[in-house]
């Protein structure tokens, strides 16, 4: 196992998401976690990272939360699972963050992206942090599974300017063997976002043999090209840059051997998205 650091010894700025980070938040006690999830105060962070520009639009800052309630059999971020592995961070001090980059980012038509782990695990926390990124006159994004979406009010979502959202595969018996969880409360999160006209990309993580099936693809490119609302699909390829995540934690990892996918896979599936007149990429 690797040695936990301290959240003194720990900056909230990272390079990658990429960096293992564990028990950040073992030292609060659980009266205050409680607390924390129900106000929305204080949140439990990752990690902030700076000029991304696969997280929205132009380049992003992003809150990597922890906390998921999926175990996705391909996650390249395992150390998210666990909310106390995140430094705790109020919102005041994630909104001075940010603050710092506003206008570096309005300038690179950019903004601010909360991502995950899953973010409405910390609902409270989430909706309070977009309306503070708001405030500054900046683009906030939600990358999200989209299990917890009803835990947000119509008004939060006015303040989210895109959801991303990641739909993992369509049949249900193999999303709960992928992820350990039902797909229904994500795809009804697709049609009240599609009901309420707010704009969605779509993230589709493309593994070979896990999430590679034409017939698939092909219905949730039905469903989300229906919906109206989807400006943009990102097929993402599966990569290895968390399998030292999964040892580390002394997890097994059932993809060890597992590889990115060919050009050419991917390429099938974005023709795929295109071919229900979805911009994919
Ligand atoms: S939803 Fe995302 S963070 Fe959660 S297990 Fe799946 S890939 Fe990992």
């Amino acid at each position: 196992m690797t040695e936990p650091q301290s959240v003194e010894q720990t900056p909230l700025e990272a390079k990658s998401p990429f960096e293992l980070r564990v028990n950040l938040g073992k030292n609060v006690p659980e009266s205050d976690v409680r607390t924390a999830l129900a106000t929305g105060d204080m949140g439990f962070l990752h990690s902030f990272t700076t000029g991304s520009t696969v997280d929205g639009p132009g380049v992003r800052v992003v809150a990597w939360t922890t906390g998921c309630m999926w175990r996705c059999v391909y996650c390249h971020n395992p150390d998210t699972w666990t909310m106390s592995n995140g430094i705790p961070v109020t919102v005041a001090q994630a909104a001075e963050e940010l603050r710092k980059y506003r206008h570096g980012l309005q300038i690179m038509s950019g903004g601010f992206t909360l991502s995950g782990g899953e973010p409405l695990m910390q609902h409270r926390f989430a909706a309070k942090i977009f309306a503070a990124a708001r405030a500054m006159g900046i683009h906030t994004a939600l990358d999200t599974n989209g299990y917890y979406g009803d835990r947000l009010t119509d008004d939060e979502l006015e303040t989210i300017s895109v959801v991303l959202l990641d739909i993992k595969t369509w049949d249900p018996e193999r999303h709960k063997r992928l992820t350990g969880m039902d797909n229904g409360p994500t795809l009804e999160f697709a049609r009240r976002l599609a009901a309420r006209r707010r704009p969605v990309w779509l993230r589709y993580v493309l593994v070979p043999g896990l999430t590679d099936d034409p017939d698939d693809i092909k219905q949730i490119a039905k469903f989300v090209a229906g919906l109206g609302n989807v400006e943009r699909v990102d097929v993402l390829p599966f990569h290895q840059m968390g399998r030292f995540k999964w040892k580390q934690l002394g997890l097994k990892y059932a993809l060890d051997d597992g590889e990115p996918p060919s050009a050419e896979l991917v390429s099938q599936a974005v023709g795929i998205y295109r071919a229900e007149g979805l911009k994919a990429y």
